[in-house]
């Protein structure tokens, strides 16, 4: 079987392996369809700091049951999987938030991911893929994201939650707190992606943080109150420690992006919201479900999303397109048949 190996930076190949071996309690995947995330192209381009090569990337994965004994599930079934293996013994995995599991291993960061033509995974993670599509199997994850992040911040009805930064998981963010009933602000530099938002995702509120003081933006639209929710999907350290201003008092603030430096923020204004400030990273089997219920009712709608479709074997010419800001990529999805 072919599998597509990130060999160093700058550098792809397919490379003929063995199959996987089935053993009790794994299940082999035949991959259906692989999602491109922000992960995958920092890999590429040497800018994911702790990452180790050779590595197959890959971690937004449709996939059919080729071989299994997991309970329930069949040959030739559509799936997908959660793809952080958790440890189910520290504090945090005892808490059922295995999210964050102190020894968690990513696939397709840690460990080899799936952009491959098989794959095998402890059947333990596996979620039946019930009327989705391919597309929609292979979006699960980065929604899975932003619903994270929602339940995070446990967002009531009504609420106003700014969604800094539309790259994808800012938009999944930006859908998710829709779904939970949040009026949304979604505020980012590139024109392109608040165009998007607009036509695509028929969003009303958007700032464009070049043309507008983003401050004075939600102020207006929130009549003086401010986002009870903050949503950082930009990883980008200035507007993180901007947006700690435009909090409202009892206010949430939510980094879903991550940059690696040191944030600061007055702590008298901080103080006086009575604010609370909280990391969101991956997301659960919880997170995974409610997108997936969330794709049935039809409440978000995946196909928006893809903006650029591969076949396995264009992985190699295409993939460092991608990277280019130009091309206006949203989401780019492998097909493997
Ligand atoms: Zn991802
Ligand atoms: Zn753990």
């Amino acid at each position: 079987m072919k599998s597509m190996v990130c060999i160093k930076p700058g550098s792809m190949e397919y490379k003929e392996h063995e199959m996987p071996e089935w053993k009790k309690g794994l299940t082999l995947l035949r991959i259906t369809r692989i999602g491109i995330c922000g992960t995958d192209l920092h890999a590429f381009d040497g800018s994911q700091p702790y990452f180790n090569y050779p590595r197959i990337l890959g971690h937004e994965l449709a996939a059919e049951i080729v071989k299994t004994d997991a309970e329930g599930f069949a040959e030739k079934e559509p799936v997908t999987f959660l793809p952080y293996f958790y440890c189910d013994q520290c504090t945090a995995c005892k808490k059922g938030k295995t999210n964050c599991c102190a020894s968690l291993k990513v696939c397709g960061v840690h460990i080899d991911g799936g952009m491959s033509e098989y794959f095998l995974v402890p059947s333990g993670y596996l979620l039946h893929g019930g009327s989705l599509a391919a597309d929609e199997l292979a979006l699960v994850e980065p929604f899975s994201i932003g619903a994270h992040a929602v339940r995070r911040a446990e967002i009531a009805r009504n609420e106003f939650a700014l969604v800094m930064g539309a790259g994808p998981i800012g938009l999944a963010t930006a859908e998710m707190a829709r779904v939970a009933g949040a009026q949304v602000i979604m505020a980012d530099v590139n024109e392109r992606r608040l165009k998007f938002c607009r036509e695509k995702l028929k969003m009303d509120h958007l700032a464009n943080a070049t043309a507008v003081d983003v401050e004075e933006y939600v102020r207006d639209v929130t009549q003086g109150a401010m986002p009870d929710v903050i949503f950082d999907a930009t990883g980008n350290l200035s507007a993180i420690n901007n947006a700690f201003r435009y909090m409202a008092h009892a206010g949430k603030y939510v980094l879903v992006g991550l940059q690696k430096k040191e944030i600061g923020f007055s702590h008298p204004e901080f103080h006086k919201r009575e604010a609370t400030l909280m990391s969101s990273r991956n997301a659960t089997r919880q997170d995974f479900m409610h997108v997936m219920d969330c794709m049935e009712k039809k409440l978000i709608n995946p196909g928006d999303y893809i903006t650029n479709r591969m076949k396995f074997n264009e992985v190699k010419d295409k993939f460092e397109n991608l990277l280019d800001p130009g091309n206006g990529a949203i989401k780019a999805v492998v097909e493997m048949d």
